[in-house]
């Protein structure tokens, strides 16, 4: 029920943590973390229960990145478990996702990977979107990674805010949002993403609010880049000046 993402200087880990924890007041069944840190493959840390639950088996990974994004999940398909938790990798590890919502037509997209070679570990709605991006990158060698996210939205019903990273693009955040909200914090030399200000308030009052239908790319080399997920039309930013205390 909740996302938080980072990009920039400061430990990831720390910021993504204290964002869950001021997103906790939406309610939430479990909680998982993803970096993007020094090693070959992502740290993942994930588990049922409280943001002190995940602090508990994940506390080890403080301090080793910049790049990161982290989740609050409300169930509704899979029962609250571990293993239904958010981030889910796709099948070849490199593309991580957190997703609030609901992607209706999953059932027929899972058949159809599955009809593909592709396995689940979960019984989510979401780990079916994190491997449709694989396969689109899969079938369509040139399209880079923000381009996959864009096609694999396409073909999907229902309601997301999501954000997602790709182990060959270091530093990257692709978002999207369609009837769950999503805002971008702007900061010197950072970006913050999450479901709504209050984890980034303390760093910057600067924000962009995703709109109904846009994703957008994120990266400290390029900046924000907004698109409207059907045509790729290039949309501009409107930045919002916050007016939001801690004490909200
Ligand atoms: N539908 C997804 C799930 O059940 C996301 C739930 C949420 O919004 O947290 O895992």
């Amino acid at each position: 029920c909740g996302i938080v993402g980072y990009t920039g200087f400061q430990d990831a880990y720390e910021v993504v943590i204290n964002g869950l924890r001021r997103l906790e007041y939406r309610g939430y069944d479990s909680a998982g973390i993803v970096l993007d840190g020094d090693s070959s493959t992502f740290d993942v840390a994930k588990t049922k229960g409280k943001v002190d639950d995940l602090v508990a088996i994940s506390k080890n990974l403080s301090g080793k990145a910049h790049v990161g994004m982290g989740h609050t999940r409300w169930a509704t398909h899979g029962v609250p478990s571990d293993s239904n938790s958010h981030p889910h990798l796709s099948n070849n590890g490199k593309i991580a996702l957190v997703h609030n919502g609901i992607i209706e037509n999953y059932d027929t997209i899972k058949t159809m990977l599955s009809e593909k070679g592709f396995s689940f570990q979960s019984e989510t709605d979401t780990e079916v979107l994190v491997n449709l991006i694989e396969y689109v990158m899969d079938v369509n060698k040139d399209f880079d990674f923000p381009t996959a996210v864009r096609y694999a939205l396409n073909e999907v019903y229902g309601a997301y805010a999501i954000t997602v990273m790709h182990d060959d693009f270091p530093g990257l955040l692709v978002v999207a949002r369609l009837g769950s909200p999503l805002a971008i914090g702007l900061g010197t030399n950072e970006y913050f993403i999450a479901s709504d200000a209050s984890p980034f308030v303390e760093f910057t009052k600067e924000a962009v609010y995703l709109e109904e239908g846009h994703m957008a790319t994120i990266s400290l080399e390029s900046g924000v880049d907004i698109r409207n997920i059907k045509d790729n039309v290039k949309i501009t930013a409107e930045v919002q000046q916050l007016k939001l205390s801690l004490e909200q």
